[in-house]
């Protein structure tokens, strides 16, 4: 039953004060759920708290729903390696669960010939990584997606697209089954060590405080700033609170899907390109461009349509004019700024931030949704 923690039967003793559980999982996104679903499944007690009256509002609700293969991540990284290992256990997960997906497959393309270098270096990587790619030259690409535009490209048959609301919905009905319980309107507002584990304080006009002998915070866009929020934290330890957010803007398209794959670019630095992809009822969208803001801010600019129609016509020039319309967007939770490179997921425990039975899963962006179940199996590890 969804509820908030005031007061919530399971945490409340007879006396009215609160009770003491093993572990709290802040943030009910996929990665917060598919960490509480592990836990639970460990026979770990395990009560996850929402700050929103529902569960998967956040990053998770607003992203490509791409089941991503681990073609671009560096070698060893945490990124390469939990994406090709969640890859396989996100189709497992779907098809035991009856969660709705498609291995429909994806195109990388070069559009000019300066490109072509790029995308064998891709192709190395990918090797490297585990991932299997298959190289086209254009008329092989174009045999399969005839309005297509490229030099040459790269097959990936083990991408695909997933329902990530039904993906969140099936983890946290097996957390739930497992004895988890999901606590929403439940916002963590700071923590501190206490003897044995740590202390919550939750909620908003009269907070009540809890404690836990391990607390994951899973809190997406509110991970860092939650992670500043614990007293005794080794400040140098953590990334600076977020001055600017790295905002991805999609645009549907307006008519029949062109392709029957997704299409990507060759990636520009820090994302992964303005891409085509495809829901599960085959409609077409294009994004995630990237936008630097000063705050979170989920308006489509309609403006902004000109730079995707550059861009989507270089791989697929009949691209008609008016077909695109402002859809959504999302934000990147970025550990870095504009014109860097992309950081890898940080996982800082104790030996990092200074605080016994704390994990903190930082810049959780893309492929977080893959990963999911890979990254909760190494975080409780
Ligand atoms: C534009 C874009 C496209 C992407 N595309 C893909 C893709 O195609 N494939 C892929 O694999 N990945 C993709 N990703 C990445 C993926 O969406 C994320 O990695 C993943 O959804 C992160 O999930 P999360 O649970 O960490 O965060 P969230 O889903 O944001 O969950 C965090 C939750 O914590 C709650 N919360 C915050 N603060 C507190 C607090 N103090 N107390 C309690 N609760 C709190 C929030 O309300 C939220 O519900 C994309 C991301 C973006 C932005």
């Amino acid at each position: 039953m969804e509820s908030s923690i005031f007061p919530h039967p399971r945490l409340c003793r007879d006396d009215g004060a609160m009770e003491r559980v093993e572990c709290v999982v802040v943030g009910a996104g996929v990665v917060g759920l598919a960490l509480a679903r592990h836990l639970a499944l460990l026979g770990r007690e395990v009560l996850v708290l929402e700050a929103e009256d529902r569960i998967g509002t956040g990053i998770s609700s607003r992203n490509s729903e791409v089941i991503h293969a681990g073609i671009y991540y560096p070698a060893d990284s945490l990124k390469a390696r939990l994406c090709v290992a969640g890859n396989r256990a996100l189709y497992a997960f779907c098809e035991a669960h009856g969660v709705d997906y498609r291995r429909c497959g994806k195109l990388i393309v070069a559009t000019d010939d300066s490109q072509v270098e790029a995308l064998r270096q891709l192709r190395v990587r990918a090797q490297v990584n585990g991932v299997d790619l298959q190289w086209l030259e254009a008329e092989e690409a174009r045999a399969l997606e005839p309005r297509l535009h490229c030099t040459a490209a790269l097959l990936s048959p083990s991408t695909g697209i997933v329902d990530s609301h039904g993906l969140m919905r099936a983890l946290r009905m097996e957390a739930e089954t497992h004895g988890a319980t999901v606590v929403l309107k439940s916002p963590v507002r700071r923590g501190r060590a206490v003897s044995g584990g740590l202390e919550l304080e939750v909620g908003g006009g009269e907070p009540m405080t809890l404690q836990a002998a391990r607390v994951f915070n899973a809190a997406g866009l509110g991970a860092i700033p939650l992670a500043h929020a614990f007293e005794g934290a080794r400040r140098s330890s953590l990334p600076p609170l977020p001055r600017a957010f790295a905002k991805g803007n999609y645009f549907s398209l307006a008519g029949a899907a062109p392709f029957a794959r997704l299409v990507y670019p060759v990636p520009p630095l820090g994302a992964l390109g303005v891409h085509l992809t495809l829901d599960l009822a085959g409609q077409a969208r294009f994004g995630p461009d990237v936008e630097w803001v000063d705050r979170e801010d989920y308006d489509v600019d309609p403006r902004r349509a000109e730079g995707f129609y550059a861009e989507v016509r270089k791989y697929w020039p009949e691209l008609p004019e008016g077909a695109l319309q402002p859809a959504y967007a999302g934000i990147r939770p970025k550990l870095h700024g504009a014109g860097e490179a992309m950081p890898d997921f940080l996982i800082q425990r104790e030996d990092t931030h200074g605080l016994p039975g704390l994990v903190n899963l930082l810049g959780i962006e893309s492929p977080g949704l893959t990963a999911c179940l890979a990254l909760a199996e190494e975080v409780a590890r």
